[in-house]
């Protein structure tokens, strides 16, 4: 059977089905849905919360909950996460499943998207096995008609035998006909009769010899007709629920084994095997949504998604496809760095300002020099340096990044790539996490359950690390600028420095697609599982909410993060830069400690030093490089890189240096948050030691042949 769950160490997603209702009597609904429906907007707009939407598949991984109330009932909300069927092949259709099926909801209202509803049957014909009460919510009304797409609602809700509703769940008050309904249907005052599918006879066959079995065995628990097809289907872990859910085990019932082996030799006598099993049960269930749509929906012009189509061919096409996507990356750097630049300024020297306040404050009060240290010179310092560097390029690079993910470009990126991941035997979706791990290597790696196979999740989360996150930024932008661009500034200088980092982000994704391929022949070895890309229409962003949603959920969430740590480390800092131990601080023994392999690296023991003193977040190292070059122990006020390439090249900087300082930053283990996430989504401290480990090796492999090719040839 190859890789499962356990054998890797990948935690099964949780499961969620602990319901925290605020009154006894509280329904609950589920809410369901493929991805990219605006199930999130549904669940947003009904609680009044407000969950992260993106636009890739399954980033609702998770069962969020929230709570919202008609006239007659409060309600739970239980957003599980998006998927595409109920059929287990992933760690969130088995979450979506098991809540559907054994999380006992009141109501299942099922999103879909109006612009290509009879794909998104498939969900609902599967829910309409499992689940009594059914709503069908049809969303993003408003696209189908700007697309002139026509849904009789009335013909699809008589057709499945369940309510249907209509919606736009972005314009506020879409949603009180969808409660109302789910009111009627609560109170009983709407009576279901949902359809049934109808498989081959030779599989109905099978089916009337276990049902009747199974009926008996389980009652009015479990939908016995679907149960039965699943026994069927050998679907492993639902059993294994199954047995939980009813407290008994259900396999090792003997009248229910007989049943079963009576189906079995049916299908068998048929030469049905389990993939054709699984084949005839899908093409059934393609069918019976094409049979729902026809005529019901309606289209009114010929090649509605033309323009869609249009777009496609240009962004996802072999000539054009890569180009644009450097040249949008390449964009996207060149806009933050520029715009970045000025505020940095006033934010330095606007916080440096308080410094010098804050200095005479503590003279006023006479306080004590060490204090001072500490505080001012160490915590302060390192604060303002980590806010003046970090926010401004965050603030433009989170939005622009979020503005891209809105408009449905990125799930265009994992097509582009996914040809490139399937020949290193992983999966496109892996590019979607990259992309993830700009912002932050730590949401990288959450984001990786938007993989389904374990193994493929694997390789994802251990090669994470090799696109810079926003805390490297800073330290690649200055080390370019100061080396490589001319920090006279310029017209050019900001367009250089984007292709520059371009080119160290290019850098990265190759090595990624290296180190994957490696392991993929080794460690985790394996098939690329196939999976269907989903290329979701395009949309108009909401600039607005874009912009408040990354500087709320993004910047200021990774800022805090940043400050926390940097504050504590700043401290530690000035304290091994101050105390001395002979004539010689405890920061430059270590430093002289650490010099030989740094050399070899071509770094000297300082910027090593920095390196793993910055292990809490990233974003500190150049600070304490210049911390510690400095003889007083304490930042200098570095308004200007001139200055700074100044210290640099007194402490013996070259080229070489610059290059390989830069490799390391893009190579080398990830901070503490991150590999406290590898643990955490791994549940393994040995993929945890790997994740830090491959890295690290890969860095300091890369840097000693750079140093010492560039010492021979040049
Ligand atoms: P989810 O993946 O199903 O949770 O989908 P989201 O709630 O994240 O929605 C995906 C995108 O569709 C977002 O950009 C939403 O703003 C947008 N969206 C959601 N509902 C509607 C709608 O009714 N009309 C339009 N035009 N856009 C919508």
């Amino acid at each position: 059977m190859g890789l499962t769950n356990s054998s890797i160490g990948i935690k099964a997603v949780d499961s969620g089905l602990e319901i925290k209702k605020q009154l006894p009597g509280d329904k609950v609904i589920a809410l369901a849905g493929n991805p990219n429906v605006g199930k999130s907007t549904v669940f947003n707009g009904l609680t009044g919360m407000n969950q992260h939407t993106g636009n890739w598949p399954g980033k609702t991984v998770t069962n969020a909950q929230g709570y919202c109330s008609t006239k007659n009932h409060s309600y739970v909300l239980v957003d599980i996460p998006g998927t595409y069927s109920l059929m287990a092949h992933s760690a969130e259709e088995e979450v979506a499943r098991n809540f559907i099926c054994f999380g006992e909801p009141d109501v299942v209202v099922v999103v879909c998207d109006a612009t290509c509803l009879e794909r998104n049957l498939n969900l609902v014909l599967q829910t309409l096995e499992i689940s009594k009460n059914v709503i069908v919510c049809i969303n993003l009304m408003d696209e189908a008609k700007r697309k002139h797409i026509k849904i009789d609602l009335n013909a699809i809700s008589k057709r499945l035998g369940v309510p249907v509703v209509g919606a736009v769940a972005r314009k506020k008050n879409s949603l009180s006909t969808l409660m109302e309904v789910v009111d009627k249907v609560v109170d009983g005052n709407i009576k279901a009769t949902p359809l049934s599918i109808q498989y081959p006879k030779e599989i109905e066959e099978a089916i009337g010899v276990l049902e009747p079995v199974v009926k008996n065995k389980v009652g009015e628990m479990l939908n016995s007709r679907w149960l039965s097809l699943k026994l069927l289907d050998q679907d492993e872990s639902l059993v294994r629920e199954i047995n939980t859910y009813l407290g008994y085990d259900f396999l090792n019932d003997e009248e229910l084994n007989e049943a079963y082996a009576h189906g079995k030799s049916i299908l068998d006598s048929y030469k049905i095997d389990s993939d054709l099993l699984k084949d005839k049960i899908v093409s059934s269930l393609v069918r019976k949504a094409e049979e729902v749509c026809l005529g019901a929906v309606t289209f009114e012009k010929e090649g509605y998604n033309a323009s869609d189509r249009k777009i496609d061919k240009i962004l996802t096409s072999k000539v054009t496809g890569y180009p644009i996507m450097l040249a949008l990356l390449a964009l996207v750097f060149w806009l933050t760095i520029t715009g970045a630049n000025y505020p940095s300024q006033m934010l330095a020297d606007g916080l440096f300002w308080v410094q010098d306040r804050l200095t005479e404050f503590f003279q006023y009060m006479n306080a004590p020099n060490w204090l001072h240290g500490i505080l001012v010179l160490g915590v302060f310092r390192v604060l303002a340096w980590v806010v003046s560097v970090m926010l401004p390029p965050m603030a433009i690079f989170f939005p622009l990044f979020t503005l891209l993910e809105d408009a449905g470009y990125l799930p265009r990126v994992a097509y582009n790539l996914d040809k490139s991941f399937k020949r290193c035997c992983a999966c496109g979706k892996q590019a979607l996490t990259m992309c993830m791990g700009f912002g932050c290597n730590a949401a990288g790696i959450v984001g990786c359950r938007i993989i389904d196979s374990p193994r493929e999740r694997l390789l994802a989360i251990l090669t994470n690390n090799f696109v810079p996150c926003n805390g490297r930024f800073p330290t690649l932008i200055a080390i370019l600028t100061m080396f490589f661009v001319g920090t006279a500034g310029g017209a050019y200088s900001s367009i250089v420095s984007a292709l520059l980092l371009t080119s160290i982000i290019v850098l990265g994704i190759f090595v990624t697609f290296a180190v994957t391929k490696i392991l993929s022949k080794t460690l985790l070895k394996g098939v690329p599982s196939s999976f269907t890309l989903e290329l979701p229409p395009y949309r108009k962003p909401q600039i607005g909410k874009v912009i408040v949603r990354s500087i709320f959920d993004r910047t200021l969430f990774v800022l805090g993060r940043a400050i926390v740590v940097a504050a504590p480390a700043g401290m530690v800092i000035w304290l091994m830069a101050n105390i001395t131990v002979g004539d010689t601080s405890v920061l430059n023994h270590c430093a002289s400690f650490l010099d030989p392999l740094a050399r070899l690296m071509g770094l000297d023991g300082v910027i090593l030093l920095a390196f793993i003193l910055g292990f809490p977040a990233n974003e500190i190292v150049v600070p304490i490089i210049i911390m510690a070059y400095m003889s007083q122990g304490s930042i200098l006020e570095l308004d200007s890189l001139v200055e700074m390439k100044e210290l640099f090249v007194n402490n013996g900087w070259t080229w070489i240096t610059a290059i390989c300082t830069m490799l390391f930053s893009l190579m080398h283990w990830p901070c503490s948050t991150t590999l406290l996430t590898i643990k955490k989504e791994t549940g393994s401290w040995k993929w945890t030691a790997l994740a830090a480990g491959i890295p690290t090796a890969v860095g300091i492999m890369s840097c000693i042949f750079f140093a010492t090719a560039a010492r021979i040839f040049l």
